[in-house]
């Protein structure tokens, strides 16, 4: 892996284009996902975002980078105030409950924790030293209500990221509330002066009584813990603007350096054509979909198994082939266990060669993960063809199972096969079987054998030894 060629291509939203990977520091990345707004569940279109950031994270480990995650738990806004108060709990006591049901579902859906989870609510310090460095610097300015916002007219980059054009900006004009249209594109909150309608929610800061707006804790916290220019920042597309437009105009002000090299968006996932929301009705959460008895690990591959940069429809249909393509991939390393046969060498470095390099080209074009599946694919069916033709040794099968689950760890699809302990009464007949085939009294071998078949358990003899499994039901 050299200095300027890392190999990976990657789509920055801020040039619009493909550009090579070069991170700040040789071998590290450094990057921060935009996270969840702790007042309600997720939903599975705010998982295609993660997803998409574990994908993502997961790719540039298997390339050899150490990556430094930062996603931050939004845990102070309109809607968590609102939510607070309808249930009349503590802020911190509200946005606890969502806290823990998101990581409850991240562990369901195999999502790789973040290096760090800072909440919004332990760092306002951070922001409010940012906004103060803002007022010096002449960005921000205080309103009659003594809100403090900041001058979009001030920062000659305004619109870089969303690409606005200047000459659409209504100068002077504000907004308060965190989200507004690219129509809309005015100064902005960075600090809210306390009204009646936060009811105990409110600090008491140099900037006054208030509460900070939603723009200015991303800020703050990914400078905070990766310093104030560093490699990626991801989220969904619905974030460019005015979320990271504002991240950018904030961080850049104050501090006069890059904030970002690599901006990264991911597409919506749609409901019947439309943006899965939570202001829309139209959306489900994972537990909604657990309830229905449906897999997480097919929830994941659909969400992962279309290109990032592409809005697709989330179906019960697609649920049930993602199920069926992770099924295909555990169906394989389970007959991969039992191979035996004489391997036809030529033939396994061939496709062995072929995918690797196609996986790992398509990944590093942009995460085209559509392509790097397809590869595996083809992978899957000639080993599968392989093993019917009993072309396949023992050992020369490990090493497809490794390279298989070597892909695994970037998909993070396939699941663990279950390990079922047999009950002591099994056990026991199998010992009994296994000593009177020894002593060639077949009768006894028989007869044990057929108890555990009464008791749904079936035998195998294998080169490798006594092999039992569970008969379908
Ligand atoms: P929020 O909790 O609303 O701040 O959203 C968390 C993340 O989910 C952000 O990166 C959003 O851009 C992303 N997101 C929200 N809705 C969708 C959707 N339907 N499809 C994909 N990503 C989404
Ligand atoms: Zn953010």
């Amino acid at each position: 892996m050299g200095k300027t060629a890392t190999g990976i291509r990657l789509f920055n939203t801020l040039t619009r284009q493909k550009e090579e990977f070069v991170p700040i520091e040789f071998g590290k990345v450094g990057m921060y996902t935009c996270g969840p707004t702790v007042y309600d569940y997720a939903h599975i279109g705010n998982f295609r975002a993660f997803v998409f950031e574990d994908l993502l994270k997961r790719w540039l480990e298997y390339r050899g980078f150490k990556v430094v995650q930062v996603m931050n738990l939004t845990d102070i806004d309109d809607k968590t105030i609102k939510g607070s108060q309808k249930q009349s709990k503590p802020l911190r006591e509200y946005t606890d409950f969502f806290a823990n049901a998101f990581f409850e579902d991240i562990r369901a859906l195999k999502i790789t924790p973040a290096t760090i989870y800072p909440r919004a609510t332990d760092h306002i310090p951070e922001m409010v030293k940012l906004i103060k460095a803002l007022l010096e610097n002449g960005y921000a300015y205080k309103s009659e209500d003594n809100s403090i916002y900041y001058a979009i007219s001030k920062f000659p980059g305004y619109g870089k990221l969303s690409h606005i054009k200047p000459a659409e900006l209504k100068a002077g004009a504000r907004v308060r509330q965190d989200e507004y249209a690219k129509e809309e594109a005015q100064d902005f909150a960075l600090w809210k002066a306390y009204t009646d309608e936060d009811g105990n929610v409110f600090w008491d800061t140099e900037l006054g009584k208030g509460r900070p707006g939603w723009h200015i804790e991303c800020s703050a916290m990914s400078m905070k813990y990766l310093g104030e220019t560093f490699d990626i920042h991801c989220g969904g597309v619905d974030n460019i603007f005015p979320h990271h437009e504002n991240e950018i105009a904030q961080s850049e002000a104050a501090t006069g350096k890059p904030f970002v090299l690599y901006w990264m968006h991911n597409e919506h996932l749609l409901v019947e054509g439309k943006k899965m929301a939570k202001r829309l009705g139209n959306f489900y959460t994972l537990r909604d979909l657990l309830q229905k008895g449906l897999d997480p690990l097919a929830i994941r591959y659909l969400l992962l198994s279309t290109h990032y940069r592409q809005q697709f429809n989330f179906t019960f249909e697609g649920l049930e082939a993602a199920k069926g393509a992770i099924e295909r991939l555990a169906n394989l390393q389970r007959r991969l266990q039992d191979a035996n046969g004489k391997t036809d060498e030529e033939k396994l470095s061939e496709l062995t060669q072929r995918v690797q390099t196609c996986f790992g080209a398509a990944m590093d074009d942009d995460l085209n993960v559509s392509v790097a599946l397809a590869s595996l694919f083809d992978f899957v069916r000639e080993i599968n063809y392989m093993l019917d033709a009993n072309a396949l040794s023992h050992e020369e099968a490990q090493k497809v199972y490794q390279t298989i689950s070597e892909f695994d760890k970037v998909l993070g699809v396939i699941p663990k096969p279950k390990e079922e302990s047999l009950p002591p009464e099994a056990q026991i007949l199998i010992q009994k079987r296994e000593e009177a085939r020894k002593a060639k009294d077949w009768k006894t071998a028989d007869a044990a054998r057929e108890e555990l078949k009464a008791m749904g358990i079936i035998l195998e003899d294998t080169a490798q030894g006594i092999r039992w499994k569970r008969e379908k039901t």
